[in-house]
């Protein structure tokens, strides 16, 4: 379980109770100033004067209709506390955590035979392997360890086929019936609703700090950012790295689909990696194209540009300013596993 995301989800649900309270804020549906007028980003939060929004440093606020709200996904305007003490408006973002712009899954291919187009993706050792089935009768070579076989003498898979096994078998205590399984949850099998709180107008702190891999990773003793990296256009989010090693200690494997996602028991679709199949607005300048933003409310941008380059300028935290999008991050791609590892910018508390 997440808990810097419960934390996000109960610290929303308490500004939600406490906006229903006092209903000033309530019909306010705040869109950002045109991005053409650069750092003029101040009307957002008349009542702080500690932001220095004028900094060459300053992300252009979010613009909340580059979402594609409705069913899934709805946005708020509520006062926040950011992680370094401002007062500020922050979009409350809830998502139901469903791709409505792609198909999600395939996960696991049901027999060794399949081919590429019934099986998902499988990220390990820096590369992405097309989950076919040859991929999974070769698992025991691949990771030279003959305690893999993931399929009957049949040719079946042995995969999650429930949504109990999938409750039951993503525990790393695993049983041993949930060995040697292909993990999957299907998105009808696990509902969720989350709320997220992404600060209007971002703050670039003075240092970058580490964020969470999630709490099997944290080391006792030190301050990491959020878990979550951000929030993909339709509402899904940019997951921490997936604990691969705890994964394959259970001689399980969790593939992601084509689009880098899959479903987690407790808190449904997300994804791993940017592959492309998201929501994406395109730049008229050749920059590479805009995912999502980051929880800290800077843009996030797809690794490489329109001509395959990637940014030569940026910061530990995958971050550079320019003067058409302000700072900004772009993401890594799938087989790091990682989206970026640190903010520059204050989150919401
Ligand atoms: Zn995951
Ligand atoms: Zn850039």
């Amino acid at each position: 379980m997440n808990n810097n995301l419960l934390k996000i989800a109960f610290i929303s649900l308490s500004l939600f109770l406490t906006a229903c309270g006092g209903s000033s804020d309530s019909s306010t549906e705040v869109t950002d100033s045109s991005a053409s007028e650069g750092s003029d980003d101040s009307s957002a939060s008349d009542d702080s004067s500690d932001d220095d929004a004028q900094d060459e440093n300053a992300g252009l606020d979010v613009d909340a209709t580059l979402f594609l709200t409705g069913e899934n996904v709805s946005i708020d305007t509520v006062s926040c506390t950011l992680v370094n003490g401002t007062q500020t408006l922050c979009y409350e973002i809830t998502s139901k955590h469903t791709a409505e712009e792609h198909d999600m899954g395939p996960w696991c291919p049901e027999t060794i035979y399949d081919t590429a187009e019934e099986g998902g993706l499988w990220f390990d050792k820096g590369e992405i392997n097309d989950l076919d089935g040859a991929f999974i009768e070769n698992l025991a070579t691949y990771y030279d360890d003959p305690g893999f076989k993931m399929y009957e003498d049949d040719g079946t898979v042995r995969r999650m086929e429930t949504a109990e096994e999938c409750a039951e078998g993503a525990d790393p205590n695993i049983e041993d019936k949930y060995t040697n399984m292909c993990a999957q949850c299907l998105p009808e099998w696990v509902s969720t609703q989350v709320t997220y709180l992404i600060p209007i107008t971002p703050i670039k702190q003075d240092e970058p700090v580490e964020l969470s891999d999630g709490p099997t990773l944290e080391v006792a003793g030190v301050e990491y950012g959020p878990s979550v990296r951000g929030l993909a256009f339709n509402g899904v989010r940019f997951d921490h790295p997936a604990d691969i090693d705890i994964i394959l200690a259970g001689y399980q494997i969790a593939p992601v689909d084509d689009a880098g996602g899959h479903v987690n028991n407790s808190l449904g679709y997300h994804y791993h990696g940017d592959t492309g199949m998201t929501t994406r607005i395109e730049q008229s300048d050749g920059h590479a194209a805009m995912i999502g933003y980051a929880l800290d409310g800077f843009g996030l941008y797809a690794k490489l540009d329109d001509n395959g380059n990637e940014a030569e300028d940026m910061d530990e935290c995958r971050g550079h300013n320019d003067d058409t999008r302000g700072y900004h991050y772009h993401v890594l791609s799938l087989e790091s596993n990682e989206f970026l590892d640190c903010f520059y910018g204050a989150w919401a508390e």
